[in-house]
């Protein structure tokens, strides 16, 4: 039966309740006054229930999407502003146990290149992060209780943390490992991390059983379960996401949202964000061969119901896309980008020979940081390098209140633009400074409080004469 404060999966995510909801939303694709009535309650920036979001993701009324679009786009400016957060991913190992059929790591794959970066090979890639101007990492491995223990990970956050270079410094260290146990997701909330991520990868339990036929990731609800652990040991902040393209995406969104709704009514707090990665060639893989694929359009229809159904869960994508696509979404609810990425393990220090490709997909926006930066700011964005609320410890509850607050907003502008002034002054091109400079003027213009608007102006000429890392 469905429950969504159940702690077991399979009541929380609720087969039955999945495929009712698909049904109302098809009956319900073309009755205007029911999908009036939900954008009528979406208005109100509280979010939707997974079932009236999934009516306007089925909607094929013209003018009721244009409708969906702007309240997306509305609530986008009216919760992230013009702001969009930059991290990377640091791949720290692809040694994996697991038999994932999408993932080149698996470990069936005897010709991909295999490789676990040493703490001297972590300090080399993390100092080419810095010298890019990166500030916010996401760190990935396969899952390999030999290989990648969490003494492994828990060295290697010490390590990133630890490196001081230049005016560089990691402020905040996102981690995407596999699921696991309360005990040891308390030793990386002890560890300060940022987010815990974890792709549910898709939440069809059968096939999610096909797709991963062997290893510890084989336990849907082991997999499944691994946010209210996290919880329970501390995190609170926490990352979802599918990857589009296994199962048929109607169900994903609706089981995002139910477990968005789990964890809202379990531990009194959303995810933190949810990403939204679409399944890409890599070694050994072939997209093609999996069926449910979804197109651009699709893709943005879905970024716009998110956005919706969960306005104050930022919204991630990655380097998966094309500039072309990334730009279409980014006015529609996408509230972190990553830049410049790697998806090889090591690769940032030193490109990785022919011969030794340890790539887990191939990138789409292959372009350097500064011009992601100057693209992004090129479309009126501020590109944000802020970690500062993991830093003040407006995490989980306090964070989540802060949004509903409002108040959110008096930090992030300000953070925004000294972030983006700092990385202007040791890490742009001189074209991107420029326009750097005329955007952080023109924006200083748009921080409401005197109070915040004076200290931030003070702390933008400190910046200049190079002191770094303040924060509101
Ligand atoms: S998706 Fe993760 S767990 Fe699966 S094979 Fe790839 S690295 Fe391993
Ligand atoms: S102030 Fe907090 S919410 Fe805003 S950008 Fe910085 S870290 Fe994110």
């Amino acid at each position: 039966m469905y429950d969504p404060k159940s702690s077991k999966a399979e009541e929380f995510i609720d087969h039955a309740e999945i495929l009712e909801t698909l049904e109302y939303a098809h009956a319900n694709r073309h009755n205007a006054a029911l999908i009036d009535e939900i954008i009528q309650k979406a208005r109100q920036r509280k979010g939707l229930s997974h079932r009236d979001a999934a009516v306007l993701l089925d909607c094929d009324i013209d003018e009721k999407n244009q409708e969906i679009y702007a309240l997306a786009q509305q609530i986008k400016k009216d919760f992230y502003g013009n702001r969009i957060v930059m991290f990377a991913p640091l791949y720290l190992s692809n040694y994996c146990v697991n038999g994932c059929v999408y993932c080149p790591y698996h470990y069936k794959n005897k010709h991909i290149a295999r490789k676990k970066l040493t703490q001297q090979e972590i300090r080399d890639e993390v100092i080419a992060l810095q010298d890019m101007g990166h500030k916010r990492l996401a760190l990935e491995t396969g899952e390999d209780p030999v290989n990648n223990p969490i003494e492994y990970v828990l060295e290697s956050i010490r390590t990133i943390y630890g490196i001081k270079h230049k005016n560089g410094a990691i402020r905040r260290v996102n981690v995407n490992i596999a699921a696991t146990t309360v005990e040891n997701y308390s030793k990386l909330k002890d560890a300060g991390i940022g987010t815990y991520i974890l792709f549910q990868e898709t939440y069809h339990k059968e096939s999610y059983e096909k797709l991963h036929p062997t290893g510890p990731k084989h336990d849907y609800a082991y997999h499944t379960e691994a946010m209210d652990r996290a919880m329970t040991g501390g995190i609170d902040d926490v990352g979802l996401g599918v990857l589009f393209g296994l199962e048929l995406y109607r169900y994903e969104f609706a089981g995002l949202l139910m477990h968005a709704e789990h964890l809202e009514a379990a531990f009194g707090v959303g995810p933190h964000t949810i990403s939204v990665p679409r399944i890409r060639h890599a070694d050994d893989i072939d997209p093609d061969v999996f069926d449910n694929s979804i197109n651009d359009d699709i893709f943005a229809k879905l970024v716009a119901c998110i956005r919706i159904a969960v306005p104050y869960t930022g919204m991630i994508v990655s380097t998966r896309e094309s500039q072309k696509c990334r730009e279409r979404v980014l006015h529609l609810g996408i509230s972190q980008v990553s830049g410049a990425s790697r998806t090889s393990v090591g690769g940032y220090a030193c490109p990785e020979p022919e011969d030794e490709k340890s790539e887990q997909f191939d990138v789409a926006d292959t372009r350097t940081l500064d011009e992601v930066v100057l693209w992004l700011m090129q479309m009126g964005y501020i590109p944000s390098f802020c970690t500062a609320c993991y830093r003040e410890r407006r995490t989980g509850d306090r964070f989540m209140s802060l949004c509903k607050s409002g108040q959110i907003q008096n930090c992030c502008h300000p953070n925004a633009l000294m972030t983006l002034q700092e990385y202007l002054q040791d890490y742009a091109s001189p074209a991107t400074r420029t326009v750097g400079e005329a955007l952080i003027a023109r924006e200083m213009a748009h921080i409401p409080h005197p109070g915040v608007k004076a200290i931030a102006q003070d702390n933008l000429e400190k910046i200049v004469r190079g002191s770094r890392d303040f924060r509101f």
